[in-house]
Order: structure tokens, then C-alpha cells, then sequence
């Protein structure tokens, strides 16, 4: 089979204890020694993108698969090259762009064991150890978030794909109690269903309330206050509002994605719990906070939702995906059981041999749980909490640095590990935009950038943020990003200044001309 190029792995091809585990490791060295040797040594490669996409493509050549290989050694060195020439490097202190973390490398290495074993979660002969890992981790998060024995949990490929996953649930759970059996029927029986959300809640709500048959239209928004948190006599108010409608679910943001901020948990749970609403809280910013003691309080309230919603490839420094979705029920999974003669016949489920398929949407589903197990163990809760209150400090560090530069507006304080401010110019929208872009193609920082309701304006504005995830970051990193974006934001500003007094100028001219 290997005739015509060298064999550099020897006989086994395949990750079998022994001699294939060993050509992982060989493998994984051999790509770390590259990256070592190509890093650019900053978030982003320099360049614009239009450069850096031709430079990647220059390097792969013409797409076609050759007709015969380079060996593994080659191909393994040649990829991790490319992405350490041509990256994004997670781990570099000024990298502060998205809710986004450095992977720690102890879940990068039980990743690896997780794709090794190969193993799937939806029935027990696919692999009986991730199967009782997974329940193992869901229970333990399940007690973390204030949840009882009835509790469950699944994990999926995104906090977009949780969040639709409890709004289902929650579909479904809704419907039968006034006798629709939506999973047979859809959801044409329900009286116009709606689901409240605050006005700056993930718009992933909205694209489940679309794959859910509801529209994007059955999201009810509610108001929110200063501080971006969902007012609770505003949703009172909404509930009240709406009418002939079938309430499916109220959604509360703890940790909006953009502030950080944290809905108030426990009246708008007596407000669900009045109207007998489903409680679906996404967390999946905020349920870390949950792992220190001077954080956990944000979260105060969330053992008394329904469903919620959490990625660790947030806070908790997971590579994507490790996203759950909690139920404080584990018996409302109900409406996605499903018998599959092939995989969990009634006969070997009696007998035990029962996988998860009945709780996802997913048929093979790969065990992320390892990643997120190891983790728990290597660190435990304190050191995790640490690492989450270490970022919260840098967060207020920045904070700090924004109120005494004068140049720079907080928008809004820290909650969490995030702040938005914004540079002041007579340009606000374009400067703000083109500085972030500016910081990217010099290779200098990543940062991020939103649209805020600024009181006093009528259009949301360009603003920008930092989302620290980075514990291993220091003070004078911030401070030097900031001196960095104040010496660029200069630049940008009298460039734009000057080109629209170049345009003024011209305007004038042509007047002038005529
Ligand atoms: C990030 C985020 C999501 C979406 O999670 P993904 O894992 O990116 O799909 C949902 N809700 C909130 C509040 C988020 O911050």
C-alpha cells in the first residue's frame, strides 16, 4: 500500500495501543517542534486579509488531492506551519477579541485521547467508559449549577446548539401538557408560541426559534436597563401584552455576550414560576463564574430554571466544542426518545446495554466529555475559579486604564472579563471600525468590536472590546495594548480627518467649477 513513497511510521497505520500511540506522540512533537520554528508571534499574521488568505493558498497549490502522499511526518509538519504562520494564536496576551479562550493543554492532550478511542455516545456498545464519563460530568455540573437527583445533561456541538436544544425541549414539553404532541403533529396545532427573551440575548435564540418551526417572529424582546439586564416588570408587562399566545419559554441571559452583564435570576424566575413558563438560562458566558466563590453570586438563582445552557469553550479554557445543556428534569428528554432497531432495541435496553441517543438530536456523537473531565481533575473547582478571577482582574485593570485616558469612553464596566469603550473623534462609527482592522493587519493586537445603544442616540454605535480570558496576561500587556490602540487610533483619526477635508475640499472645487 505504501509503495511509491517512504513509509515513515512503520507497519501500524492506526491509533492502537503500542506502536500507534507512540506515532501520536511522534507526531504531536514533531508538530509542535514546527510550530515552535514558524510562530509569527502575535494574535494575528500581519497583513491585510486579501494577502494572508493568497499566501495560504500559495503555499497549499492548486486544490486536488495528490495521487500520492508525502508520508505522515510531512503532512503533520506542513499543516502545523501553515497554521502557525497563518493563525490565530489564542495563547498571546493581546489577544482579546471573542469569547474565545487559550485551550488548556491538558485538554488538548485528552482531546487527543478522545479521537484515539474513536468512541460515540448513543448506544453502550460504542464505548461503555465515555458513557459513564459523560453522566459522571453532566451529575457533577448539574450539582454545580444548585440542580437536584433529577437532574441531566447533555453535552453539544455549541451553546447555539444548547440553546436551541432547550427551546425544543421546552417546545415539546409545553405542548403535551395542553395535549399537543408536537414531535407527530408540528407545531401548526400550538396557538401562536412565543418566547421572551432581552432585547440584547444571543441571537442564536432567534435562529432556534426559526429552526423550531416558530419564526424569528415568536421572539417576544424585552427591555432592558442601564446595565443591559432584562427589566422584570417590563417582562411582566410583555407577558401581559401579548395575549392569545402559548408562552414556550422565557429566556434570561447570565452573561450577555457583548457586557457580561447577568439578568436578574431570581425575580424573573418567580415570574416564570407564577405563569408557569419554562426557565431557560443561558449561561454559556456566565456558568463559569460558578467555579470561584466571589463570582458565583452573579449566578444566584439559576438552580431554579428548567434548562440551561453552558460552553466551557468559554470560561473553563476548553478547545470547541464543550458546550451542555442542563435539564433540571432528566424525564423531559421525553420527546426526543427514539427506538432504532439497529442501535437500541427494547430487548438489550432492558438487559443495559442503553447509550444516549434519546437526548440529542446527534446519532454518532463524539465523547468531548474527556477534554472537560480532565480538566475538572487536573484543576478542580478552586483553580479554575482563580483562573476566572484572575481574568476578572484584568478586566477591572482595564477599566481603570480607560477611565484615566481621556481620549477613551467606557460604555460599560466589567461584570465579568469583558469591557466596551470607545475612542473619542468626530468620526466616532468609522474611526472606531477602522483602528480595530488597523491593530489586526499590523500584527500588533486583536480586539473586538459591537454596536451599542449609546443613551442620548437614536442608532446603536461602533465601540470596542475586550474579552479577557488570558489569566496568564499581566497589567503592563494591557497597559501596552492600550498605548499601542491610543498611538494608532492618532494615526487613523488625522488620516480620516484629512480625507474628508481631501472631500470637502473637492466638493468645494466642483462648486466652485460650476
Ligand atoms: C457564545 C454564546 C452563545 C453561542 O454559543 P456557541 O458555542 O458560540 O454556539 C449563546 N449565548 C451566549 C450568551 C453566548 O455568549
Amino acid at each position: 500500500m505504501t509503495e511509491d513513497r517512504e513509509s515513515t511510521w512503520g507497519a501500524s497505520r492506526f491509533a492502537r495501543p503500542g506502536q500507534g500511540w507512540a506515532n501520536i506522540g511522534r507526531g504531536l512533537t514533531e508538530a509542535a517542534e514546527s510550530v515552535t520554528d514558524h510562530h509569527h508571534g502575535a494574535p494575528l499574521p500581519a497583513g491585510d486579509p486579501v494577502s494572508v488568505l493568497a499566501a495560504v493558498n500559495g503555499s497549499l497549490g492548486a486544490p486536488g488531492i495528490p495521487e500520492s502522499g508525502i508520508g505522515e511526518s510531512a503532512a503533520l509538519s506542513r499543516l502545523a506551519r501553515l497554521v502557525a504562520e497563518f493563525g490565530l494564536d489564542l495563547t498571546h496576551p493581546l489577544t482579546t477579541a471573542h469569547l474565545q479562550p487559550a485551550p488548556l493543554s491538558v485538554a488538548v492532550a485528552a482531546d487527543a485521547l478522545a479521537s484515539a478511542t474513536n468512541a460515540s455516545l448513543d448506544t453502550y456498545d460504542s464505548g461503555p467508559a465515555t458513557l459513564a464519563l459523560e453522566t459522571w460530568t453532566v451529575q457533577s455540573l448539574a450539582r454545580m449549577a444548585g440542580f437536584g437527583e433529577q437532574a441531566g445533561g447533555v453535552f453539544s456541538p455549541g451553546g447555539s446548539i444548547s440553546n436551541m436544544l432547550a427551546l425544543m425541549i421546552a417546545r415539546d414539553h409545553t405542548a403535551a401538557r395542553r395535549g399537543v404532541d408536537v414531535r407527530q403533529d408540528g407545531v401548526g396545532a400550538l396557538r401562536r408560541p412565543v418566547v421572551f427573551c432581552s432585547r440584547v440575548a444571543h441571537f442564536s435564540v432567534h435562529r432556534a426559534c426559526a429552526a423550531l418551526g416558530l419564526g424569528e417572529s415568536a421572539v417576544i424582546p424585552v427591555e432592558v436597563d442601564a446595565h443591559h439586564r432584562m427589566i422584570p416588570e417590563a417582562l411582566e408587562r410583555a407577558i401581559r401584552q401579548a395575549g392569545e399566545v402559548t408562552p414556550l419559554a422565557i429566556v434570561a441571559t447570565a452573561g450577555t455576550t457583548d457586557f457580561g452583564t447577568v439578568d436578574p435570576l431570581p425575580e424573573i424566575a418567580d415570574i416564570a414560576e407564577r405563569h408557569e413558563i419554562w426557565l431557560h438560562v443561558d449561561a454559556a458566558y456566565g456558568f463559569g463564574t460558578l467555579f470561584s466563590d466571589r463570582l458565583s453570586g452573579l449566578l444566584r438563582g439559576v438552580d431554579r430554571a428548567d434548562s440551561v445552557t453552558l460552553d466551557l469553550h468559554k470560561v473553563g479554557w476548553q478547545p470547541a466544542a464543550a458546550s451542555l445543556m442542563l435539564l433540571s428534569d432528566a424525564d423531559r428528554f421525553v420527546s426526543l426518545n427514539r427506538s432504532v432497531a439497529y442501535l437500541n432495541p427494547d430487548d438489550d435496553v432492558e438487559a443495559g446495554y442503553s447509550g444516549l441517543l434519546g437526548q440529542t438530536l446527534q446519532t454518532t456523537r463524539r465523547p468531548d466529555v474527556l477534554k472537560v473531565a480532565a480538566t475538572l481533575l487536573a484543576y478542580g473547582r478552586r483553580e479554575l475559579g482563580g483562573m476566572l478571577e484572575r481574568c476578572n482582574d484584568l478586566a477591572v485593570y482595564a477599566e481603570q486604564r480607560v477611565a484615566t485616558e481621556l481620549q477613551l469612553e467606557l460604555i460599560a464596566p466589567v461584570t465579568l472579563t469583558t469591557i466596551v469603550f470607545r475612542y473619542r473623534c468626530a468620526d466616532l462609527d468609522a474611526v472606531n471600525g477602522e483602528l480595530r482592522r488597523r491593530l489586526i493587519t499590523d500584527g500588533k493586537a486583536l480586539i473586538g468590536r459591537t454596536q451599542v445603544r449609546v443613551p442620548g442616540q437614536d442608532e446603536p454605535q461602533t465601540c470596542l472590546k475586550l474579552t479577557l480570558l488570558n489569566p496568564e496576561t499581566s497589567e503592563s500587556d494591557i497597559d501596552e495594548l492600550f498605548d499601542e490602540l491610543l498611538r494608532l487610533a492618532i494615526e487613523v483619526e488625522s488620516e480620516s480627518t484629512s480625507v474628508a477635508g481631501d472631500q470637502a475640499r473637492s466638493e468645494e472645487m466642483v462648486r466652485v467649477s460650476e
